[in-house]
């Protein structure tokens, strides 16, 4: 019986067993998918994280292809509002990191123990000093302790239905990874009056585009994308948009992480909307400062009660800011008016004012997360 199953290899479940098996904890991993996961979502891993993975080598591994933004720039109708200065923030790592979250996924897999893929958890439910999970519903294998981090899909299986509050919003979003041939170290953020276009640099000369859509047609989303990129004079960039991506966001935080061998983390405990860019990181943080604790219960067999609820507190509240902050942030890039754009064009310009541009930046690169 290993001591510890997790469910999920993305991102968090991975960096949670890497992190316990490094601490000679035996875990087994159940992935549903036969492969690894091959689109790029979260593009910016932030300071605390890469502090926090330093230890185990893969802060390294990270940086060795990674983009480091040093600074992003707020835009409006072809002015510069302000800049945000990560470069001028008082860390080991002052910048975002940025690639995409596959070679994230990889570099965070390297070392880690293999999942077991083709493993769709179905059930998961304590049973006397341990959790029994059923995989496919034809198999139960059993642990002392069970995290899951299986993404949002995952909820059902450890909260009752409505258990955890889903707020869907309106907005959609379109997006392309482009290469631009342009090697900067520049996110530029561009609010106008059909509401924002974020850029953010990539390896090999690519960049992240992303932008507000009313909700296009599949097939008109290239087109989409490409006529934002225009309207703000990105004429190269518009040519290498071959098609564009739809998201859309939710805001969700589950009441509690823990209830007695069973933990929830990652997307499974919490959904932030991507235009805070700190989901993932959240979820890393949670494995990260998880680790330790469950790594110590395994190792004297009495649980560290004291730890884990701090450890709770910490990441439910940390997840609660990041939330906030993904919200005002989707609020400001929506489409507005001629008067209402002045106006928060106006309110931009002052809030990028020192201190304020400072302040934003400590925000933006999770200087207010608990474990920052
Ligand atoms: C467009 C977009 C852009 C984003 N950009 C950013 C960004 O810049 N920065 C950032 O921090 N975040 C960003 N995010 C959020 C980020 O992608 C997620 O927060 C992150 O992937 C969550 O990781 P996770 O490991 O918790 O879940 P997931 O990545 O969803 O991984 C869960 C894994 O569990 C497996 N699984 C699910 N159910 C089961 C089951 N029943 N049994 C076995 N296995 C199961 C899945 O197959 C999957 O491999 C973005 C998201 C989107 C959509």
């Amino acid at each position: 019986m290993p001591d510890v199953i997790v469910v999920g290899a993305g991102p968090v479940g991975t960096l949670l067993s890497s992190e316990l098996a490094r601490r000679g904890v035996e875990v087994t991993v159940l992935e549903r998918r036969a492969e690894p996961g091959g689109g790029s979502r979260a593009i910016g891993v932030h300071s605390p994280v890469l502090a926090a993975l330093e230890a185990s080598g893969i802060t390294d591994r990270l940086l060795a292809s990674a983009v480091r933004v040093s600074r992003g720039e707020a835009r409006s109708g072809g002015r510069t509002l302000g800049v945000v200065r990560f470069d001028r923030l008082d860390r080991r790592f002052p910048f975002v990191a940025t690639l995409p979250q596959h070679e994230t996924e990889a570099a965070l897999a390297e070392g880690a123990p293999v999942p077991r893929r083709g493993a769709a958890v179905t059930g998961v439910r304590p049973e006397g000093r341990g959790i029994r999970v059923s995989v496919h519903e034809d198999e139960d294998v059993v642990a002392p302790l069970v995290i899951v981090a299986g993404g949002w899909r995952a909820r059902e299986l450890v909260y009752r239905p409505g258990g955890v509050r889903v707020r869907p919003y309106a907005d959609r979003y379109l997006m392309a990874d482009v290469a631009t041939g342009r090697d900067d170290d520049l996110a530029v953020i561009g609010i106008d009056r059909g509401g924002v276009l974020e850029s953010f640099p990539l390896p090999g000369g690519r960049r992240r585009y992303v932008t507000w859509d009313a909700g296009s047609p599949e097939a008109d989303r290239g087109e989409r994308l490409r006529a934002a990129l225009r309207a703000r004079g990105e004429h190269a960039a518009a040519a290498g948009v071959e098609t564009a991506t739809a998201f859309e966001v939710r805001r969700a935080i589950a009441p509690a992480l823990r209830r007695d061998r069973l933990f929830v983390i990652g997307d499974t405990a919490h959904e932030v909307s991507p235009i805070g860019g700190q989901g993932m990181n959240l979820g890393l943080l949670d494995a990260a400062t998880l680790a330790p604790l469950l790594a110590e219960w395994v190792r004297t067999g009495a649980a560290p009660d004291a730890g884990l609820a701090r450890w709770e507190r910490r990441r439910l509240a940390s997840a609660r800011n990041a939330a906030r902050l993904a919200s005002l942030n989707t609020s400001l890039g929506r489409p507005l008016g001629p008067v209402a754009n002045a106006v928060r064009r106006e309110g931009l310009r002052l809030a990028l004012l020192p201190p304020g541009a400072r302040m934003l930046a400590h925000a933006y690169s999770m200087g207010f997360d608990r474990d920052a």
